[in-house]
């Protein structure tokens, strides 16, 4: 089947979302709004019901949490210390059935626990056998414990000072920009609408049907688009429901540890760190994340000196002997946690929240990427039961493998395929969506100039806009150096 998506792809959805009226629309085009359309979209398809569903999101695909989160498909281990085991169990169900549909974006992954009292040794060995208890399903292995010598011979470079013991154990990690791609990528090849740098505004409601007004954030242009039934998934920017605001941060290094495992640490509060095995040629170390109260604006999210201090002080602990710790480069999103009593951003529960408001529009906010699947199901059910009754009991999203499309391996085929088959319209899209490769290198504008060059070849930028892209990037990851010194 040739790919669904074409340099087309994005002003003919536009012309659609001008001239018809949709069944369904979806705002927000992260791993929640992509999974509703592609579910809503597959139902129909299987079926053989007609149901026109479409999706916009304001900037590109995955810009939001979706593409710069901790790129693992977990059941969360940390989640038993707050007895969430209804959460944790979902999400390990979850993890088996994304294994089987896209075996080629998300792989097992071993993470190594180091572990420096007894206490913690037996506390996270009974922790990690509940773990193994709620899988069920067996298509990953089970956690192993491992004496001191073990540990040292998996990580020789590691901390040897107080430690005991260590486990191992599996989880997985995932390429989540590219997964929510795929996703609207399959939705679209299923008569699916998605427009990306389409922004909602405002709505009103008449006779039945919502008229939403969209502005083309690339043209400035304003339109007016029709919808029976309007979903919600704009995470943290959903302006109503319970949300609390969580900022997470990763840092990325040149390797840091010895071996192919991730390593897990628990520092002490009890919050889990993760040192993963990062990059083209896992040549690179993703350490995150944090856990920050956001009070600022959704669009205004960076790391802050706190926590790039916070993080290297663990990377320290784990590996005494790491010297210049030079971050390449940082990201940081938000989580839109459902609000609950906790006084502390670490322990507000990853539960999920799926509700119609009072006015009729159905909210999707909390929840894990993991989950995101069931989450979607979840949601296209209310959906269809209101407006496509025929379509309820459809469930064909864990059987359907996703589509397979390559991941680049150079900045160059990254803007190639991104513009091509990707709807990319900055240089950002190619460089930190289609691929993460705009992470791997200390990027400078200058060193950039050449992929902003080769971008604005195929999409029309002069010489000002080739360079406005290249300075955007270069800004985007860019880490604080005052908090870096050793
Ligand atoms: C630091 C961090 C690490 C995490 N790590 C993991 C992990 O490893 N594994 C895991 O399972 N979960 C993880 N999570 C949780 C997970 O990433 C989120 O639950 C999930 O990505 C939320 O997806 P979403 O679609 O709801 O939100 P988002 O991905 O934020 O998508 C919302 C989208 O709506 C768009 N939008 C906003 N306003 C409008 C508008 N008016 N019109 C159109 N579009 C609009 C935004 O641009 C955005 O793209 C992590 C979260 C964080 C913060």
């Amino acid at each position: 089947m040739s790919h669904p998506v074409t340099r087309e792809t994005r002003s003919q959805g536009l012309n659609r979302l001008r001239q018809e009226t949709f069944d369904v629309l979806i705002l927000g085009g992260g791993i929640n709004g992509a999974g509703v359309l592609r579910d809503l979209t597959l139902r129909s398809k299987c079926a053989g019901v007609a149901l026109k569903a479409a999706l916009v999101e304001k900037h590109h695909f995955a810009s939001g949490t979706s593409g710069k989160n901790s790129q693992l498909i977990h059941g969360g281990l940390r989640y038993l210390k707050y007895l969430e085991f209804r959460l944790v169990r979902e999400a390990l169900r979850e993890r088996s059935t994304l294994l089987e549909i896209a075996p080629h974006l998300v792989r097992p992954l071993p993470f190594l626990i180091p572990m420096f009292d007894w206490f913690s040794s037996f506390f996270y060995g009974t922790g990690l056998w509940l773990y193994d208890a709620l899988a069920g399903a067996r298509n990953i292995a089970r956690h192993r414990r491992l004496s001191r010598d073990e540990v040292l011979v998996l990580e020789p470079r590691i901390s040897s000072k107080g430690l005991v013991a260590g486990a191992l154990f599996f989880d997985c990690a995932v390429h989540s920009a590219r997964f929510v791609l795929e996703n609207i990528f399959e939705a679209v090849g299923n008569g699916g609408v998605a427009v990306n740098y389409v922004e909602s505004e405002e709505r009103v409601r008449d006779n039945g049907v919502w008229k939403i007004t969209l502005r083309d954030t690339l043209s400035g242009e304003r339109f007016e688009t029709r919808a029976r039934k309007l979903v919600d998934a704009r995470g943290p920017w959903a302006e109503s429901g319970p949300l609390r605001l969580v900022r997470g941060s990763h840092l990325i290094f040149p390797r840091i540890g010895s071996s192919d495992h991730a390593i897990a640490h628990f520092d002490e509060q009890g919050r889990i760190i993760f040192l993963i095995p990062w990059g083209t040629h896992r040549q690179l170390t993703l350490v995150g994340t944090t856990d920050v109260d956001h009070t600022g604006s959704p669009d205004d999210v960076r790391i802050s000196p706190d926590e790039i201090s916070y993080l290297l002080n663990i990377i320290r602990r784990l590996y005494p002997d790491a010297r210049n710790l030079q971050p390449i480069s940082s990201y940081s999103s938000l989580r839109p946690l459902v609000r609950d009593e906790s006084d502390s951003a670490t322990s507000t529960s990853r539960e999920h929240r799926i509700w119609n408001s009072p006015e009729g529009i159905l909210h999707i906010a909390g929840g894990k990427y993991t989950t995101y699947r069931s989450m979607s199901e979840e949601a296209a059910d209310l959906v269809t039961k209101e407006i496509a009754p025929a379509l309820t009991s459809v469930h064909v999203t864990a059987q359907t493998p996703l589509p397979r499309t390559p991941i680049p391996q150079t900045p160059e085929a990254a803007v190639r395929q991104a513009v091509n088959s990707e709807m990319a319209q900055r240089l950002t899209d190619a460089l930190l969506i289609s691929s993460y490769l705009g992470y791997e290198h200390r990027w400078t504008a200058e060193s950039l100039a050449p992929y902003a060059q080769l971008m604005g070849s195929l999409l029309g930028w002069d010489a000002r806009r080739q360079r406005e892209e290249a300075e955007a990037l270069e800004q985007l990851i860019s880490v604080p150096e005052a908090a870096c010194g050793d």
